[in-house]
């Protein structure tokens, strides 16, 4: 049976850190297991292809979560990479860490070595800023990840960002230096213009070693117990035998928030019901695996535009023929874009610390309008989101079968908490109030999403409850920590209970940090890559 010291299963945001990061040390032979194929789609490389691959199912786990008790018992589609990368191949590309506070919590509930203070070397260490370079006391610049400053601003989003200036909420130099507050564009994991991915940044170096094996469309089926230790894991690649490898020192699951606690419920570690709801023998009871599942809830209002250029215009006809020209020529223009170009951070309530609101802005509006929608509309339009930060409504994640080919019952209970309702309306209304705010009020033609019809606190609910959406950031599913519902030991990265069984992805955060959550994955990974060596 083949052998390593250590398997990580998933190559995604977390497990490409891994690899890089453990393979360091050429004694170390490590094997990775990765369900999805390779990353060549050229939509995976062009930013603006993010529409093209969310929700491509050669690219994608393609979940939906459980109908939402307080969002009208919908379904919301909820894409998950399955590629090389992971999520990280088909993200938006922020780059967002979150604020001091965040970590300061993770510390304060327990996570001894989380504060901010601990973890800024590792955001550090691992990127290389770019456009300057950024203060270097919170900035790196000699690391695997790229960070770039947008390279084609649109006059749209500046006249965003001096509209939230006139209502109070001025400009931030950088917004990644652990204090939000503010208004600024987005940083972009990018390099010259392209995706720079969890495989472009960390996996293909590591793999160029010669001492990381990568085993493609391998779905890990169960980690190989005996009694409390973890030996192995057993695994298939597409529709063929089960084959099993062994680790000499530990098998650490990356497999992200959703298959990472249904992996360890498939393994018998985790509730005794849910398992023996599932059929599934219970090698070490774990009641925290899947519970603290949170995720951002956000909405949008949208506006169509006159007098100003939106991306619309650019998105058919002979202007994206020259717009297909000018990225490939320049690396600029429409393709060389995110979804989201500007944003802030403020809060709903002054009496409030820190910020507990996350705006996004795009010059563009798109078909269907609701969040989620990707395509661009035909017509001129702009569109504003919302995203209450730290949401206190949590769910769950919970195998609904033992066979790992089926889907896990995806439970973020969105809006089930007042204070995240709360928060959310009041976004909602400054959103409306920035449309009607000099300079952006005058390129307003026509408020399309949620429309003038919507006028009270009851009418913005129901639109927050029936277009609301996920902005694909679930976490905390297998959180670190030492109260008896933490799964993963802050110290070492191991599931209690189990030796040679290390947990290292978003699945591990105890609370949700103050944005979107690849950043600090990438920082975890990094973080638990020393914890691991050491
Ligand atoms: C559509 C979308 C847009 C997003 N936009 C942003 C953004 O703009 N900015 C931001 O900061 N964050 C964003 N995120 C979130 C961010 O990408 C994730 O937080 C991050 O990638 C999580 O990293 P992870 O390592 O936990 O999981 P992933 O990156 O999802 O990696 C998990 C990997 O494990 C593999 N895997 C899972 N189970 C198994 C198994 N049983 N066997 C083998 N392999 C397995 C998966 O195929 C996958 O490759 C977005 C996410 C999505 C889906």
């Amino acid at each position: 049976m083949p052998e390593y010291d250590y398997i990580i299963v998933g190559a995604g945001a977390a497990g490409c850190v891994l690899a890089y990061r453990l393979g360091a040390d050429p004694s170390l032979k490590i094997a990775v297991l990765e369900a999805g194929g390779a990353d060549r789609n050229i939509m995976i490389k062009i930013p603006a292809g993010f529409s093209k691959t969310v929700h491509n199912p050669k690219l994608n786990w393609g979940y939906e979560t459980a109908p939402g008790p307080h969002i009208d018992n919908r379904r919301i589609a909820f894409p998950r990479g399955k590629v090389l990368g992971g999520s990280g191949s088909i993200n938006g590309h922020l780059y967002v860490r979150g604020q001091s506070a965040d970590y300061d919590m993770w510390a304060q509930l327990g996570c001894r070595g989380w504060s901010w203070d601990d973890v800024l070397p590792y955001f550090k260490r691992a990127e290389t800023r770019g456009n300057g370079g950024g203060d270097p006391s919170v900035r790196g610049n000699d690391g695997p990840l790229h960070i770039q400053d947008q390279r084609d601003p649109q006059p749209l989003s500046d006249a965003y960002i001096a509209a939230n200036a006139a209502l109070g909420l001025p400009r931030t130099p950088d917004y990644n230096s652990g204090n939000q507050e503010g208004t600024f564009l987005y940083q972009q994991m990018m390099k010259d213009g392209r995706r720079w991915s969890p495989a472009d940044a960390y996996l293909r170096p590591a793999i160029k070693r010669g001492n990381v094996h990568l085993i493609q469309h391998a779905l890990a089926e169960a980690v190989v117990l005996d009694g409390k230790r973890a030996t192995g894991v057993r695994y298939r690649v597409g529709n063929g035998e089960v084959q099993e490898i062994r680790a000499r020192r530990d098998v650490i699951l990356s497999g992200g928030s959703i298959n990472t606690p249904q992996l360890l419920q498939l393994s018998g570690i985790g509730d005794p019901d849910w398992l023996g709801d599932i059929g599934v023998q219970v090698q070490h009871a774990l009641p925290g695996v899947g519970r603290n599942l949170r995720d951002h809830y956000a909405v949008r209002v949208a506006a169509l535009v006159q007098g100003a250029g939106s991306l619309n215009e650019r998105s058919h006809g002979l202007r994206l023929v020259a717009e297909v020209i000018r990225y490939a020529l320049f690396r600029k223009g429409l393709l060389a874009q995110s979804p989201s170009h500007a944003g802030g951070y403020y809060k709903t309530r002054p009496e409030l610390e820190t910020p507990d609101m996350q705006l996004y802005f795009a010059p563009a509006s798109y078909a269907g309008g609701r969040y989620g929608a990707t395509d661009l509309d035909t017509r001129a339009g702009m569109t504003l989101g919302c995203a209450q930060l730290r949401p206190e409504s949590r769910g769950h994640l919970k195998a609904t079968s033992a066979d790992p080919r089926v889907k896990p019952e995806i439970q973020p209970n969105y809006l089930a908490d007042s204070i995240d309702r709360d928060a959310l309306l009041s976004a909602m209304k400054y959103m409306r109030r920035l449309l009607q705010t000099a300079p952006l009020a005058q390129f307003v033609a026509e408020e399309t999403l949620p429309g003038p019809g919507i006028v009270t606190d009851e009418d913005w609910m129901a639109h927050a409850r029936a277009t609301g959406s996920t902005t694909y950031h679930p976490i905390g599913s297998c959180k670190l920590g030492t109260d008896p519902m933490a799964v993963v030991d802050p110290l070492s990265m191991r599931v209690h209970g189990i030796a040679g069984l290390r947990v290292a992805d978003a699945s591990v955060m105890p609370t949700m940090v103050s944005g979107n959550t690849y950043a600090a994955t990438n920082m975890i990974a990094e973080k638990a890559a020393d914890l691991i060596l050491s």
